[in-house]
């Protein structure tokens, strides 16, 4: 039985003030059935993740990061690493998100490696794939998305599954209000666990796939009641503590 997961990725938003109002707000409309049956994260800026680790540490709420450096210390300006990530707090990192593959140059490799070096450091890595609008017109969307599989199987030996989570976010559904349909994201999620079945059953059977872009509390129970979805990586409705708590409310079964 896997236990759905919702997160909450605030990308570049927020401030101490925004993170105290959302968290509370969140919390208030937890209720301990539904944080027992929904796990629930929260992935705020880095500069915000020791302060919103304080506010989640009396709640159900975890704390992910929404990147990581592949080295542990060192001379390289800018960048937070796995260890620095546990010592605030951290229990999640997202690796691989579309908009880091587009803007800040994460390839399918630097991908791999970052799942690896969250892993051996003791983070549990949510692994985003997912094709662009081009390469689904272009049809292949399912070589796409096995490519960005296989490169963090190659880089883990696929070790990491099924602790690692995957997220399918197709990029044209990620922040544009367009949602792949049940049908269309039951279909990539079935194909995203049986590439999981390479590295063994218990992969396939229990990594846990979430899916994300444009999840709104209209769609959310639709789309976290297909067989291969067990939640969500929700970008702009996890700023907003009533979307947020209709969603993870979708996604208990
Ligand atoms: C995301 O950033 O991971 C995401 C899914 O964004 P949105 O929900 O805003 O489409």
């Amino acid at each position: 039985m896997r236990r759905p997961m919702v997160a909450g990725n605030w990308k570049m938003n927020g401030n101490r003030e925004m993170a105290g109002n959302l968290i509370s707000e969140i919390d208030r409309g937890l209720s301990v059935e539904l944080a027992t049956s929904v796990e629930v994260l929260v992935c705020p800026p880095y500069v915000l993740l020791e302060s919103t680790g304080a506010l989640c540490s009396d709640t159900p709420m975890k704390l992910g990061a929404q990147n990581l450096d592949i080295h542990e210390s060192g001379a390289f300006t800018g960048e937070i690493s796995g260890p620095m990530l546990l010592d605030c707090g951290c229990e999640y990192v997202i690796v691989g998100h579309s908009e880091r593959r587009a803007l800040f140059g994460d390839t399918d490799e630097l991908v791999g490696i970052k799942t690896r070096a969250a892993f051996e450091k003791g983070l549990v890595p949510i692994v985003c794939v997912g094709e662009t609008q081009e390469e689904r017109e272009k049809g292949v969307m399912a070589n796409v998305v096995s490519r960005q599989l296989e490169a963090v199987f190659s880089e883990t030996q696929g070790n990491v599954f099924p602790k690692a989570l995957v997220a399918y976010e197709p990029v044209w559904a990620i922040g544009t209000g367009l949602t792949a349909s049940e049908a269309q994201a039951q279909e990539v999620h079935a194909l995203i666990r049986e590439r999981l079945s390479q590295v063994s059953a218990e992969a396939a059977d229990s990594t846990r796939i979430l899916y994300g872009g444009s999840v709104k509390p209209e769609n959310a129970e639709g789309l976290f009641g297909q067989p291969d979805i067990d939640g969500g990586l929700i970008g702009g409705a996890s700023l907003h503590a009533q979307d947020f708590i209709d969603i993870i409310s979708a996604a208990k079964s």
